[in-house]
């Protein structure tokens, strides 16, 4: 888990009011979640392994890491 820095925006991120773009640490792709369209926050349409989530104060980008894993080697 980590979170945007609005003083300190990547190359590939952007945030406003409600809505901020972050890019993939997956697979690279830049998406936009918004705090009203994606409440719960939204994953990466590509992939799908990250997710972000935009709230009042800040936004949350989740990565694959974060997750919980059941089995480490499959
Ligand atoms: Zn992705």
């Amino acid at each position: 888990m980590r979170y945007l820095d609005k003083s300190a925006l990547g190359l590939h991120e952007d945030w406003y009011g409600n809505n901020a773009a972050i890019c993939c640490t997956s697979c690279g792709k830049v998406f936009l979640v918004s705090a009203v369209l994606h409440r719960k926050g939204r994953s990466c349409p590509a992939c799908g392994l990250c997710s972000a989530t935009v709230t009042k104060s800040q936004v949350a980008i989740t990565e694959p890491t974060d997750l919980p894993t059941t089995k480490a080697h499959p």
